[in-house]
């Protein structure tokens, strides 16, 4: 059976169009395909299969009506959402023992908006537990695999999420980014990760990590796919105070080309200790076919990005162990049956219905707004953000886009990092973005010379131009020959 899940959204939906297929055998042949493969990746904690034959059925008929023109960007589109989006109709777990049984009681923003455009619901998708983690090895359920080697975590947070792409589970996953959660696992598992500007996607219905940080956005296999994508889960929303109102189509500069474009390298983000040789060279690789192009490379400083790193430590776990105060055992949650006051209730449901990350975070936001510690820490880390928000403003006065590593590392092996400071260096390329609100997006350049693993490139765009960086990465994509699907995938041989 032919996998449509491989495919990319135009030609979905040039297929459908045409009556060359119907939903209902996309919906058929993505969900066999995840039987086939997902006990070897573990990608997806829960598949609905019910609520993708529904969906499908209604995208059938309207073709059967002649009203496929109106069913959307995403129709008939496989499509799969991170478990910490509400779906009604499925539980949303946030990979933690905390919300093991918790029914979705209403739906995401994003999960109305991309069913609203048509996309068939495949499922939800692992993640480290609440989104603390670069690796899903926090997951209460154990780790998702990196499809191109599964002794191989596949990144994380939204490590189901870029797994599940890169196996052609799903053709558009969504995931969610606090501090480069949708660009490092995009990174790792070649595929292409999308972190709009904070605002441009709303956040209702997402679970809470830092919510001043957090921002929604697609994992695909091409540029056009997440901007198609963006379309279709962006815009207004008066359930998020912080949503804003953009009126773009995502895809309008795809074709433009970076011909007179001035593109921003950061040296110090070039010489940062920690940045493997291989993604060093990916990043100068990607410049210097950004300039035969046609753009130009000019070469800028964000005097206070060293600082993100410390300041994101102090603003994540803050805004954390606020978002994570209601998980109570008594409105939501696991509740240990071993207790006696409500003291020892909270003592015992908290302590082991989070895992030991979870735990960390909540502990240090707690000590952080501590009185006596919240001046020497917290208040200080504001004022990072706002430098480090004028340090980007500025540089986008002379570039439109800025070229820098991800990641600095190729995908580790499971339990290769074992120190959590060592994890949180796997976001020093992203943090700063997520402080400073940009748009950024993770695009795949091809294997590493030394470990042969898939690599990627961030492009960074200026607050609410998302345009921009995704008409560089489109023109850039150009360039590469990249297989877009892991090997044993593409040629449909796991689990057969
Ligand atoms: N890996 C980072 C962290 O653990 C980022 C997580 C995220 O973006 N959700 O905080």
């Amino acid at each position: 059976m032919t996998n449509f899940a491989a495919w990319s959204v135009r030609a979905i939906q040039d297929g459908l169009a045409a009556k060359d297929f119907s939903a209902k055998e996309i919906a058929a042949s993505s969900l066999e395909n995840i039987a086939q493969t997902d006990k070897e990746i573990h990608a997806f904690l829960e598949v609905s299969e019910n609520l993708a034959y529904e969906q499908a059925e209604k995208i059938d008929a309207a073709i059967s009506e002649g009203k496929f023109a109106e069913c959307g960007f995403l129709a008939g589109v496989p499509l799969a959402f991170k478990d910490n989006m509400n779906q009604v109709g499925t539980k949303t777990t946030c990979s933690s023992k905390m919300l093991a049984n918790y029914q979705s009681a209403y739906s995401a923003t994003c999960v109305e908006k991309a069913l609203g455009a048509g996309a068939i619901p495949l499922g939800k998708l692992n993640m480290d537990e609440f989104a603390f983690g670069s690796s899903t090895e926090t997951s209460f359920f154990g780790p998702t695999k990196n499809p191109w080697d599964t002794s191989r975590v596949p990144g994380g947070s939204s490590g189901g999420s870029a797994a599940a792409v890169a196996s052609a589970q799903a053709c558009v996953t969504l995931g969610s980014d606090t501090g480069g959660s949708i660009r490092q696992p995009a990174s790792f598992c070649g595929v292409v990760g999308l972190k709009p500007s904070y605002g441009v996607v709303s956040r209702y219905g997402v679970v809470g990590f830092g919510s001043s940080l957090d921002q929604v956005g697609p994992l695909t296999k091409t540029v056009e796919d997440a901007a198609l994508a963006l379309n279709a889960i962006s815009g207004f929303d008066a359930r998020d105070c912080m949503s804003k109102d953009i009126q773009t189509d995502f895809t309008k500069n795809l074709d433009a080309g970076v011909s007179g474009m001035k593109i921003g390298i950061v040296p110090a983000f070039m010489e940062a200790p920690g940045l493997e040789r291989e993604m060093k060279a990916k990043v100068l690789e990607a410049a210097s076919n950004l300039e035969k192009l046609g753009a130009t490379l000019v070469e800028i400083d964000l005097p206070h990005a060293q600082a993100a790193m410390s300041a994101y430590y102090v603003l994540g776990p803050c805004e954390a162990f606020s978002n994570l105060a209601r998980f109570d055992a008594i409105r939501y949650g696991y509740c240990d049956p071993n207790h006696g006051d409500l003291g020892s209730q909270y003592e015992a449901s908290r302590g082991k219905g989070f895992g030991m990350e979870t735990c960390r975070r909540i502990m240090l936001g707690s000590y952080l707004l501590s009185a006596g510690v919240y001046d020497t820490y917290y208040y200080p880390a504001q004022q990072v953000r706002t430098l480090i928000t004028s340090d980007y403003a500025q540089a986008f006065e002379k570039v439109s886009c800025i070229l820098a590593p991800v990641t600095p590392t190729t995908a580790f092996r499971f339990g290769a990092i074992s120190d959590p400071m060592q994890m949180y260096l796997s976001d020093m390329f992203t943090v700063s973005v997520n402080i400073a609100g940009n748009g950024a997006l993770s695009l795949p350049v091809g294997l590493g010379a030394d470990s042969n693993l898939p690599t990627g490139v961030q492009l960074i765009s200026a607050q609410f131009k998302d345009e921009n960086m995704l008409q560089v990465a489109a023109a850039l994509e150009s360039c590469y020959d990249v297989l877009r699907i892991a090997p044993p995938f593409a040629e449909g041989k796991v689990g057969a």
